[in-house]
C-alpha cells in the first residue's frame, strides 16, 4: 500500500552539470562525460534506495532536458541550428531544435542509462520518456506542417525505444506531458490517443505524467493566473479514464487543484503528487500523510501511489534528497493511519 516514487527527474551534481538549471550545460565531454553520467546515475539509485522509495529511477541524469535527450537521437532534426521559440503557449521561451526531415531513429535512445540503473536496483525501475504532445510543442516544425501527423511520427519513435526499454527489464514506463495542460482541448482530441500509439504493445506497467510545471518562475507567474480552482484536469482525465495508459501522475499540494477531479480517473492508479517541487520547504510526514488523506476520499487505497508533484532536477541535492525521505515517512505515517480506516476499500 502506497507504494512511493518521484516524478523523474533529480538534481545532476555539480561534478556533472550546471546545478539549478532546466538546461545545463555538462561540466565534462566523451567518455569522461559518459562515466560522470553513470556515476551520477548510480549515486541516485542509491540516494533513491536510502530514502526508501518503492520505485526508483535513473534521476534523468544522462540527458540534458526531459524533452531534448529523446530529441538527440532522431534523425531529421537539426541540433545544430536551433532557434528560440515560446512553448507552452508562449509561456517562456525555450533554444529549440528544428524538424527539417522525416524522422527517425538513429539507434537505441536510453539504453546506456536503462541497463545500468536495471543491473544495479532490484527495486521496480520506473523509466520516464517525454509524451508526443509536449515534443511537438518543444521543438520547431520545418518539415511536416502538421502537429497530428508530427505528434504520430513522433510516438512511434517513441514506441520503438519503449518497447526496447522494456526488454532492458523496466517495469514502468512513464511518459511526461505537462504540454496536456496547457493544451487540453488538444490532448483530449487526439494527445490521448497518440499517446496510447507510444505505449502501444507494451506489456509493462504504462504511466503518464500531468504537472503544472517545473518549479520555475515562469511557471509560477503562469499558475498565479489560473484562479482558484485549476480545473484542466477535468478536461482531460475522461479521455485518459477511456485509454489503456495504467497509472496518472497529477499534481496535488500546494496546488489549486479540487481533489475531486481524481475520481475521473476511474480504476486507473493515481500517482498523487504530496511533494512540493516549487518550494525549499521541506514537508513534514504529517503534511505528507494528510495530502493522501484528502486524495483518499477519491482515490481507493490501493491504487494510490505517493509522488513528488514534477521532477526535483532545478533544486538543490540536500533539499531533493530531504524531500526524497520526506514523502517515505509521510507515506509510511498514512500506512498506519490509514490501514484500517482508508475511506474506500
Ligand atoms: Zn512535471
Amino acid at each position: 500500500m502506497f507504494q512511493t516514487s518521484i516524478a523523474g527527474s533529480l538534481p545532476k551534481p555539480a561534478w556533472l552539470a550546471e546545478t539549478q538549471k532546466l538546461w545545463p550545460q555538462w561540466k565534462a565531454q566523451g567518455a569522461e562525460l559518459l562515466q560522470a553520467k553513470a556515476d551520477a546515475t548510480l549515486l541516485w539509485i542509491k540516494a533513491q534506495e536510502d530514502a526508501g522509495l518503492d520505485i526508483v529511477g535513473d534521476g534523468e541524469q544522462s540527458r540534458q532536458h526531459f524533452v531534448h535527450g529523446f530529441l538527440e537521437q532522431i534523425e531529421g532534426i537539426d541540433f545544430e541550428n536551433k532557434i528560440t521559440m515560446g512553448i507552452r503557449n508562449g509561456r517562456y521561451d525555450a533554444q529549440v531544435p528544428q524538424v527539417v526531415a522525416a524522422l527517425k531513429l538513429k539507434g537505441r535512445v536510453h539504453a546506456f542509462e536503462a541497463q545500468l540503473a536495471r543491473a544495479h536496483t532490484k527495486r521496480k525501475l520506473k523509466f520516464t520518456l517525454p509524451g508526443p504532445l509536449t515534443i511537438v510543442d518543444t521543438v520547431a516544425d520545418r518539415f511536416y506542417g502538421d502537429k497530428v501527423k508530427m505528434a504520430f511520427a513522433f510516438a512511434e519513435l517513441l514506441n520503438q525505444e519503449a518497447l526496447a526499454l522494456q526488454a532492458d527489464g523496466v517495469d514502468i514506463i512513464q511518459f511526461d506531458e505537462p504540454a496536456f495542460n496547457v493544451y487540453t482541448q488538444v490532448a483530449a482530441d487526439w494527445g490521448v490517443q497518440a499517446l496510447e500509439r507510444a505505449a502501444q504493445g507494451l506489456i509493462c506497467t504504462t504511466a503518464v505524467h500531468i504537472c503544472y510545471g517545473y518549479g520555475i518562475k515562469a511557471n509560477l507567474d503562469w499558475k498565479e493566473t489560473l484562479g482558484q480552482e485549476w480545473r484542466q484536469y477535468e478536461t482531460i482525465f475522461p479521455a485518459l479514464a477511456r485509454s489503456t495508459i495504467q497509472q496518472v501522475s497529477l499534481e496535488c499540494y500546494h496546488s489549486h487543484v479540487p481533489p475531486d477531479l481524481m475520481a475521473l480517473l476511474a480504476d486507473k492508479d493515481v500517482m498523487v503528487g504530496v511533494i512540493d517541487v516549487a518550494s525549499d520547504d521541506v514537508e513534514t510526514p504529517e503534511q505528507v500523510a494528510d495530502t493522501i488523506g484528502r486524495a483518499l476520499q477519491f482515490v481507493p487505497k490501493h491504487r494510490l501511489f505517493p509522488c513528488t508533484n514534477c521532477g526535483l532536477a532545478p533544486m538543490t541535492r540536500e533539499i531533493a534528497v530531504r524531500k526524497l525521505e520526506a514523502l517515505t515517512a509521510g507515506a509510511a505515517l498514512a500506512r498506519l493511519r490509514y490501514a484500517e480506516t482508508g475511506v474506500l476499500a
